[in-house]
């Protein structure tokens, strides 16, 4: 850096905040950062300068005021946390993409946090954060990175990203502001709370099982049953799907897709349905059909009259009429349906 770095240090100006993560305020509770990064962004949009935040908790805070005194040309704004633990990405990615050039995070030490912490800040690295982030350990640490961040002197570059009512969705909307020309899914650190899952077509039965498990409704059933439809934004990777999938057919990809078709609810696989041997509607997949009926036929522990068999093969609206009403005149399909279902046995 040239000259004495004296009258740097003179026009650097300093704020520090302290947060209460533990304290529920109108507004904050879910984003604790979000008025301090509005306000960084008004002063960063007036400042061609670089602008940092220091996430700290009490144990750093000697840290952080001796490093603020290095000849570090940037604006540093310093907050302490009353729980670091409680810093995810989603902080991290929302300061990034509203009003600070880089962020500073105190490195935690206890084992049982730690990993956690690693596993955020590889997570907010992906999301866009790359290059923006580091950890510190110690003063020197601190100062160290602080005199080697890039100077920045030009004009605020990012979108504002819309600040949605869930940690989640505000997530997705900084990492589409950091990364703007990202036309492709960017891969996610395995247990990253986003992402896809792929489908082996060839072995789904259209069994549902995995539509009723999922807890967001990420899956969901289409047109006559016999579709499997899903909503990647939707989709936190539990991995529920996967493990009560009988066929083995779902497999989890962490990914981001910052694109808003990761919204869309998109076919993961149309299976042929099968129609209704009264009326002719379709009203469910003919592979879970013809499923059930091997198990019938095929004496593996289900058993059904022959009446059984044809309401099987009815949809609910003509199982209703036919339950209600048992006169109901029988359509020609119906005791056709009835007549194979005799034949195989
Ligand atoms: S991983 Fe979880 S959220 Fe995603 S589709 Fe499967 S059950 Fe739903
Ligand atoms: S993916 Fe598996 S659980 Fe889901 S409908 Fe297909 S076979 Fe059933």
């Amino acid at each position: 850096m040239a000259g004495c770095g004296h009258c740097l240090r003179a026009s650097k100006r300093k704020w520090t905040n302290v947060v209460d993560l533990y304290q529920p305020q109108v507004g904050r509770a879910e984003l604790p950062l979000l008025s301090i990064c509005q306000a960084a962004l008004e002063r960063r949009k007036t400042a061609a300068q670089t602008h940092i935040l220091i996430l700290h908790d009490t144990m750093g805070e000697m840290a952080v005021s001796q490093a603020e005194d290095s000849d570090c040309t940037a604006r540093v704004h310093t907050v302490e946390v009353c729980a670091l633990d409680r810093i995810g990405h989603v902080d991290v990615l929302l300061a990034l993409a509203m009003g600070f050039d880089h962020v500073l995070l105190q490195k935690l030490v206890a084992p049982e946090t730690m990993a956690i912490q690693h596993q955020e800040v590889e997570m907010a690295r992906a999301m866009g954060g790359n290059g923006r982030l580091d950890l510190f350990g110690s003063v020197h640490r601190l100062a160290e990175i602080l005199q080697a961040l890039p100077e920045i002197t030009g004009p605020w570059r990012h979108d504002f990203p819309v600040v949605a009512a869930s940690r989640r969705a505000t997530a997705r909307s900084c990492a589409a502001v950091l990364l703007p020309t990202a036309l492709a899914p960017v891969p996610l650190p395995a247990d990253a709370p986003y992402g896809t899952v792929q489908l082996d077509e060839s072995a789904c039965t259209m069994c549902q099982s995995c539509v009723w498990l999922c807890p967001t409704d990420a899956l969901s059933i289409g047109e006559h049953k016999s579709e499997l439809l899903f909503v990647e934004s939707s989709c936190i990777q539990c991995g529920m799907c996967r493990s009560i999938c009988p066929e083995d057919a779902l497999q989890l990809m962490p990914r981001l897709d910052p694109l808003p078709r990761a919204d869309a609810r998109k076919v993961l696989h149309k299976a042929e349905p099968f129609h209704c041997t009264s009326c002719g509607e379709p009203f469910v997949a003919k592979s879970m059909m013809d499923r059930l009926l091997a198990r019938i036929w095929g004496g593996r522990g289900v058993q059904a009259s022959e009446e059984v068999l044809q309401l099987i093969a009815l949809c609910s609206a003509c199982q209703t009429q036919e339950i209600q009403e048992p006169q109901y005149r029988r359509q020609p399909s119906a005791v056709q349906f009835r007549s194979e279902a005799r034949r195989r046995q």
